[in-house]
């Protein structure tokens, strides 16, 4: 259904074998928005990932993508139905040009025209690319290099972009070029969950707010609200 929202997790327990991680984790992504989710080192984010990524098995509650159940999908399935992630330190191929990178991005997919059509598009979005697609991704700079791994999920046309730490080790100027670019992408209609420990950048550029703590959801509000939150100030924006 069109109205239902773009993600949404409820009861969501998951782990590693014996070890539990996650526990009862609710979060929703509306239709049009950018939902962050912060947490310190260690509360359970890169997990999270990996169940809505479908690469690790949640041991209870759901998930549902556009309102299709997809709590037992698999990587590839999560990938044809919308999801793009752009995974923590980027992981791009280093030996690849940009070009090759671009191409890697959009390889689930059948419309060759439109794929070429989102090659140029994802090109206008990144200015400080466009005349370096025969460069190796690993002569690019860190912050360049975050934006070859946000142009290559864009290059699967995903309907929900999931970015974790994207901010992580860049510059201050270049961490506000990335949140730019993800509000600019929100613009364009791809709805965005930000995983950060940038809780400054992260409550300032999104709608709404989750705050992980021990792989349970201890808050839940509008990222204004958070951003003002005495206890948020004091516990992720030291101050
Ligand atoms: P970071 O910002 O450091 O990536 P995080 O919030 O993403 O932290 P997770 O990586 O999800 O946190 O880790 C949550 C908990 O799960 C930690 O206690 C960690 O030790 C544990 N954990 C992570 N990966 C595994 C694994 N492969 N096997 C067992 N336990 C793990």
């Amino acid at each position: 259904p069109l109205d239902a929202p773009t993600l949404e997790i409820s009861g969501l327990d998951a782990g590693y074998g014996t070890v539990p991680v996650l526990h009862d984790v609710a979060i929703t992504v509306e239709r049009g928005s950018v939902v962050t989710l912060i947490g310190a080192n260690g509360a359970g984010k890169s997990t999270l990932i990996k169940v809505i990524g479908g690469l690790i098995q949640s041991t209870a509650g759901s998930v549902s993508f556009n309102g299709a159940d997809c709590t037992r999908s698999r990587p590839d399935q999560m990938v044809r139905a919308g999801l793009g992630i752009v995974p923590e330190g980027r992981r791009l191929f280093g030996e690849m040009t940009l070009r090759e990178n671009l191409e890697l991005g959009a390889y689930a997919r059948t419309d060759r025209q439109q794929v070429a059509k989102d090659f140029d598009r994802v090109l206008e979005l990144f200015p400080e690319l466009r005349d370096r697609l025969s460069t190796h991704a690993k002569s690019f700079s860190g912050g360049q290099q975050q934006m070859v791994a946000i142009a290559r999920a864009l290059m699967g046309a995903p309907k929900l972009l999931l970015l974790d730490e994207p901010t992580i080790g860049l510059a201050p100027v270049v961490v506000d070029r990335v949140a730019a670019l993800i509000q600019e992408i929100s613009e364009f209609g791809v709805d965005i969950l930000l995983i950060e420990q940038n809780a400054e950048v992260a409550l300032t550029i999104a709608d709404f707010g989750y705050v992980l703590e021990n792989g349970r959801v201890v808050m839940a509000d509008n990222a204004k609200a958070l951003l003002v939150n005495p206890e948020v100030r004091l516990a992720y924006l030291g101050v």
